[in-house]
């Protein structure tokens, strides 16, 4: 099997090549402010984003151009484009233009796999409908690393709308490949069908899903994904699985919060505890968004060169 020159999914990555993108990252975080670096110098990337985004877009920027790449955004989003011809079509224009890198946001799950195969460059998913978000996942480890040490038998609870989160699914995969105990608390209308096939503890009941846990992970309600009858009221939702400092109180003593953003203060977090930096690790989470990516772009280039000589 030749080398895999793309960044699609979680899925499929071993523990083995996980910890050394996180051991990388740690490396860009220390050094990215002291000294510009000269990997991709001469590159191309594309960032073409089919979805709004604020963190992501401006991360794989900063990362890019971090590396010496040049990087050029493409945003799409609210256009009428859909997935198909219309998404190969915009590709094939690009792939004219020979970007080493296409960084791909899109609504469609899927889609950045279609895209691997009509195009010559590096594809990089940066969150494709519900169904994965593997950077989100690589830069959440990371942090999990910084602070926590190691994966194994670490209680990590992943709270609200898991059905649509691509988040929620790139984190099991990875937390599972790397050891980690992983529970999921949602009403049971936001629980996906076949979601104990990937290993996970299954909880309606925040009090009890939340019990020992180390890490919190919070997501808000993807109401952009929804299809009406899933959609519960947001008073209702922030009663049930809204967190605060009070709900945590089953957890572990020194349990930290994590949260992707974008955040919706007051229903799915409780602004104070987003805010207590004891607790939250939501801007370590920013921050370590471009190493991580970063690494990622590193990756890539270096399995191509290798497979170039
Ligand atoms: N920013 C994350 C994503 O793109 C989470 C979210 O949108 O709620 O999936």
């Amino acid at each position: 099997m030749s080398p895999n020159i793309h960044l699609l999914g979680i899925e499929g990555m071993s523990s083995k090549q996980i910890l050394k993108i996180l051991k990388r990252s740690d490396f860009f975080l220390n050094v990215r402010k002291k000294r510009k670096l000269e990997t991709l110098k001469g590159k191309l990337v594309i960032n073409l984003f089919f979805e709004n985004s604020t963190r992501t877009k401006a991360s794989f920027e900063i990362a890019a151009k971090s590396l010496s790449a040049e990087v050029l955004n493409i945003s799409v989003a609210n256009s009428s484009i859909k997935k198909g011809e219309t998404l190969i079509d915009t590709a094939s224009t690009l792939n004219a233009m020979k970007p080493d890198f296409l960084i791909l946001r899109h609504p469609n799950s899927g889609t950045a796999l279609m895209l691997s195969k009509h195009v010559e460059s590096s594809i990089i998913n940066a969150g494709d409908g519900r169904h994965e978000h593997p950077t989100q996942a690589l830069l959440d480890a990371a942090v999990i690393r910084r602070k926590k040490g190691n994966f194994e038998n670490l209680n990590v609870s992943i709270c609200g709308d898991i059905s649509n989160s691509r988040v929620a699914r790139s984190n099991i995969l990875l937390l599972k490949t790397l050891g980690a105990n992983v529970s999921i608390i949602a009403p049971p209308t936001l629980i996906p069908k076949d979601i104990d096939k990937m290993g996970v503890n299954i909880f309606s009941n925040l009090d009890d899903g939340i019990k020992k846990a180390d890490i919190v992970m919070i997501l808000r309600l993807q109401a952009e994904r929804m299809n009406g009858t899933e959609t519960p009221s947001r008073r209702e939702f922030h009663h049930l699985f809204g967190i605060n400092e009070k709900k945590l109180k089953n957890a572990s003593k020194d349990v930290l919060i994590m949260h992707p953003g974008p955040m919706n203060r007051g229903v799915e977090i409780d602004s104070l505890l987003a805010d207590n930096n004891e607790r939250s690790l939501i801007n370590d989470q920013v921050e370590m968004g471009v190493s991580i990516r970063m690494a990622c772009l590193e990756m890539l280039y270096e399995i191509r060169k290798n497979l170039n000589e």
